[in-house]
C-alpha cells in the first residue's frame, strides 16, 4: 500500500474533477449558435453535477432543466451520524438554490414518468407539466427490490422495517427505533446484495450502531446478515472492529441470503428469514438489493435480467439500441465503477463534457467527444470516510482510468486505503467533515 499524508488525500479526493482540463469548446467556438437543451432527472449528487456543470462549462449556451421530485436533496453521505445524534438531517440536507442563482439552472420539482420523442424529446412530469429537450440525462439513483413479506412500495412496512439507504424520514424512523432499544435489545441488519450504493456502508452502520448500543444502552447486540461469503471491503478494518472493540455486541453472519421478513400480528415480533437461519430483533433495518431508478427501466435502458443501465463510459449515453440521446449516471448505471456520491460527481463531469462536445461537434463535423487526447485523460474517483466509533473514521479511495482496450473503466493500481494500521483515527474522522463538505460544495454550491 502507498502511504500518502491526510491532508494530500484530502486534496486528491476533494478534487473530483474527471478530466485533465476543463473542456472550452463551446466558448473556443464562440458564436452563441450552439442552442440546446438539456433535461436532467434526478437532483442528487450526479444530477445536480452534472446540471452545474454543463451550465457552467458551455459558458452558459446549454439550457439546462433539473427536475427532482423533492424540494431539495437529502445527503446520504454522512447520513449514518444521523442516528447516532451527531448530526440532524437539516446538517445534510443541501438546498438547489446555489444551482439556480450562480449557474443559472431551472429547477422544477416533480417527478419525471416518462419521455418520448427521438430527435426532439418530451420529458413529462406527474403534476401534468411537459418539457422539450434535445438530450435526457438520467440521475435517478436507485429503488429496492421488493423482499417476501415485505413490499417496499408499501408504505406501512417502510414505517415499521426501514431501510435508512435514501436519507430523509426513513433515517429519522431508524434513529428513533434505535434509541428506543433497550439493554440487551438487538439491532438486526442486512446487507445488499453487491453491487450496491456505498459498499462500505453497511458496515459501517454496524459499527456506527454497536457504539451507541455500547455507550448509551450498557450493552445489546448487533446481528449482521450478509449475502456474501465476507466483508466485500475494508475487510482488514471491520474485521477489527467487529472482532476487536465490538466483539460482545456485533454478530457477523456470512452467506445469509434474505428470503423473508416475517412480522407477527399478534405480538408484533420481527423476523429476518435467512439461508443462514431465522433471526429476530427489536429494530430490524433491511437494507434490500437494488436496481437502478425506477425511470430508467421504464425507458427501456435495462437489457432484461440487469439491475442497472449499460453506458458507454467515455460519455455515459446508454448503449440500448435506439436509445441515443439518453445518458445514464450515477448509482443507475452499470459501468464496474462503485456505486458512490463522490463517484457520482465525477462520472456527472465527463458526461458534460461529452455533452459539450456532442454539441459543438454537431456543427463543426468534428468528433471531439472521441479525442485520443480526450481519452487519454478520461479518470475517475471514488472516496468514502466509514466512522468507526463515536470519533474516529476510516477511509478508502479508488482511481478509475480509461482503457481504450476494451471500453471500460479500469481500477489503476495505486488506490489507497486507511486499512493498515491504524485503522481508523480521530484524524480520519475530522478529515470526513472537510471531505463530506468540499464535496457538497463542488456538486449543489
Ligand atoms: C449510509 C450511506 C453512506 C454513504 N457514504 C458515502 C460516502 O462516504 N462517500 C460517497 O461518495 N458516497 C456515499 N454514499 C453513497 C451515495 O449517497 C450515493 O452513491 C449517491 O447518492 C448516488 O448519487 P445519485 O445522484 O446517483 O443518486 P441519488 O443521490 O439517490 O439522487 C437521485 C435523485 O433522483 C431523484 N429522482 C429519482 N427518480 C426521479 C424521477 N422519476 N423524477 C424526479 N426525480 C427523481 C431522487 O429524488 C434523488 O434526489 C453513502 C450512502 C449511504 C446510504
Amino acid at each position: 500500500m502507498t502511504q500518502i499524508n491526510r491532508r494530500e488525500f484530502i486534496k486528491l479526493s476533494g478534487a473530483t474533477a474527471a478530466l485533465a482540463a476543463t473542456p472550452s469548446i463551446l466558448k473556443a467556438e464562440g458564436g452563441g449558435s450552439f442552442e440546446a437543451s438539456v433535461a436532467v432527472v434526478g437532483g442528487g449528487f450526479a444530477g445536480a453535477t452534472l446540471a452545474k456543470y454543463l451550465r457552467f462549462w458551455s459558458d452558459g449556451k446549454i439550457q439546462v432543466i433539473m427536475i427532482d421530485k423533492n424540494p431539495d436533496h437529502v445527503s446520504c453521505v454522512l447520513s449514518n451520524l444521523v442516528l447516532n445524534d451527531r448530526l440532524q438531517l437539516d446538517d445534510i440536507t443541501q438546498s438547489y438554490a446555489p444551482l439556480e442563482e450562480n449557474y443559472g439552472v431551472i429547477v422544477k420539482q416533480g417527478l419525471v414518468t416518462d419521455v418520448t420523442g427521438d430527435v426532439v424529446k418530451t420529458v413529462y412530469l406527474d403534476n401534468g407539466e411537459t418539457l422539450n429537450c434535445d438530450y435526457v440525462v438520467l440521475a435517478p439513483g436507485i429503488e429496492f427490490i421488493d423482499i417476501p413479506g415485505l413490499k417496499f412500495g408499501d408504505v406501512n412496512s417502510f414505517d415499521i422495517i426501514p431501510h435508512a439507504w435514501i436519507a430523509g424520514s426513513q433515517t429519522e424512523l431508524l434513529r428513533d427505533q434505535l434509541h428506543e432499544m433497550q439493554q440487551g435489545d438487538t439491532f438486526v441488519m442486512t446487507v445488499p446484495q453487491s453491487p450496491y450504493r456505498c459498499p462500505p456502508g453497511p458496515y459501517e452502520r454496524a459499527c456506527v450502531v454497536a457504539d451507541y448500543i455500547k455507550r448509551e444502552k450498557g450493552g445489546g447486540k448487533v446481528i449482521v446478515l450478509d449475502p456474501h461469503e465476507g466483508i466485500t471491503i475494508e475487510k482488514e478494518t471491520f474485521e477489527a472492529a467487529f472482532n476487536g472493540i465490538y466483539k460482545d455486541i456485533v454478530e457477523y453472519v456470512p452467506n445469509a441470503i434474505l428470503n423473508a421478513i416475517e412480522i407477527d400480528p399478534v405480538t408484533g415480533e420481527k423476523v429476518a428469514k435467512t439461508s443462514a437461519g431465522n433471526f429476530s430483533g427489536k429494530v430490524i433495518n433491511v437494507i434490500p438489493t437494488h436496481k437502478a431508478g425506477k425511470i430508467a427501466e421504464d425507458l427501456g435502458l435495462l437489457p432484461d435480467g440487469n439491475r442497472f443501465a449499460p453506458v458507454d463510459p467515455v460519455s455515459y449515453e446508454s448503449t440500448m439500441p435506439g436509445k441515443s440521446g439518453f445518458y445514464v449516471i450515477g448509482d443507475a448505471n452499470d459501468s464496474g465503477q462503485p456505486k458512490s456520491g463522490h463517484m457520482a460527481n465525477a462520472q456527472a463531469k465527463v458526461c458534460a463534457d461529452a455533452i459539450i462536445r456532442t454539441i459543438a461537434g454537431k456543427t463543426t463535423s468534428e468528433d471531439f467527444v472521441h479525442d485520443p487526447a480526450r481519452l487519454e485523460n478520461i479518470r475517475t474517483n471514488s472516496a468514502c470516510y466509514s466512522p468507526i466509533t463515536y470519533d474516529e473514521a476510516s477511509w478508502l479511495t479508488a482511481v478509475f482510468a480509461y482503457e481504450t482496450a476494451d471500453n471500460s473503466m479500469k481500477l489503476v493500481k495505486d488506490s489507497f486505503a486507511s486499512s493498515n494500521s491504524p485503522h481508523w483515527s480521530n484524524d480520519n474522522f475530522e478529515d470526513m467533515f472537510e471531505w463530506a463538505q468540499s464535496l457538497f460544495r463542488n456538486t449543489f454550491g
